[in-house]
């Protein structure tokens, strides 16, 4: 006779604690390196889908509308300028630290694009939606998101 057989719920578990150190390099891409090669130039560079219009920034490779593969060749200069869709204030960093001075954190509509754009408020008190904003660029920039100092009322 075959002992009764285990099931998931009254198997005994274990646990085992410790930490698994992970180092990795993540690529961007050939679409994010145009676009962090575009914020280098402090240039925000778009992409516009050929077969349903749709306006990616940051560009995308693939149409989330309708898949279509967007090339190199439909990247765009848009203008420097966006408006606040949401907005959040941080009281936290991201290991849950309290910040010495909270900010704003806002999900930002470029002009000319259909997506959001998550970057940081900076040089307002009371952030509106629809609040219109321009981005403040670092003098010395090296391609990176913090290039972009934050976006401030237009
Ligand atoms: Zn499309």
């Amino acid at each position: 006779m075959l002992p009764k057989r285990r099931t998931m719920t009254d198997a005994p578990t274990h646990e085992v604690r410790g930490g698994f150190p992970v180092h990795f390099h993540y690529t961007v891409g050939i679409v994010g390196e145009i676009f962090f090669n575009g914020l280098k130039e402090k240039k925000l560079l778009g992409v516009t889908c050929k077969e349903c219009s749709t306006t990616y920034f940051p560009p995308r490779m693939y149409c989330e509308e309708c898949f279509t593969e967007l090339t190199d060749e439909e990247f765009k200069v848009l203008e420097q300028q966006g408006t606040i869709e949401s907005f959040t204030k941080t009281y936290k960093d991201h290991r849950g630290n309290p910040l010495a001075e909270p900010y704003f954190l806002a999900l930002i509509k470029i002009k000319g694009s259909d997506t959001v754009f998550f970057h940081r408020l900076i040089n307002v008190d009371e952030p509106k939606i629809g609040m219109t904003v321009k981005p403040v660029w670092n003098e010395t920039t090296k391609a990176s998101l913090f290039d972009i100092v934050g976006f401030e009322p237009a």
